[in-house]
């Protein structure tokens, strides 16, 4: 069976960063899997009913997307307002979607507080970023799917093409 791909809508070109903006990754293999119908994608955040723009939001105290689902730590827009519930529909949401449409991998822009799978940024809104995976990400892989980031992308080729181990 053709293994499916969940992608950050960002990823593909889409506009939906909470500036507006999205950040295409170029790739051969991106036009190869999209010709090949193994592309589903999804922003997770528009999906639980997010607006573009929004405020840029990260989660609180240094924790990470493991920590949100355990209700051990809080996404926070740079407004003060806790969005916490809504980051965990969006989750919800993708993990869905994967299920669905029985996606094994991901591929997710990193320094996400959803999408982010190697890093986030630590709550102050300062640019400051530590090692940890977002909302999205979290729950993803808690659920046995392979996240891997825009920055590994070579690594998901090897993998689909059968030159990789799983992780
Ligand atoms: S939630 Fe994910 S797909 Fe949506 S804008 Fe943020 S990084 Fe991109």
């Amino acid at each position: 069976m053709t293994a499916k791909i969940l992608v950050s809508a960002c990823l593909m070109g889409h506009s939906v960063r909470y500036d507006g903006a999205s950040k295409p990754l170029i790739h051969p293999a991106i036009d190869r899997w999209r010709e090949e119908g193994r592309l589903v994608t999804i922003c997770p955040e528009m999906s639980a009913g997010m607006p573009v723009p929004r405020p840029p939001a990260e989660i609180a105290s240094g924790m990470s997307g493991v920590d949100v689902l355990n209700g051990e730590a809080i996404v926070v827009e740079n407004t003060g307002r806790d969005v916490t519930g809504e980051f965990l529909d969006a989750a919800e949401n993708a993990l869905a979607l994967a299920r669905e449409t029985d996606c094994r991998f991901a591929l997710l822009i990193d320094g996400s507080p959803s999408c982010g799978s190697g890093f986030v940024y630590d709550g102050t809104f300062s640019g400051a970023r530590h090692a940890g995976q977002g909302v999205t990400a979290a729950l993803l892989i808690k659920n046995g799917i392979e996240v891997y980031s825009d920055r590994e992308i070579e690594a998901l080729v090897a993998r689909i093409d059968g030159r990789r181990e799983p992780r």
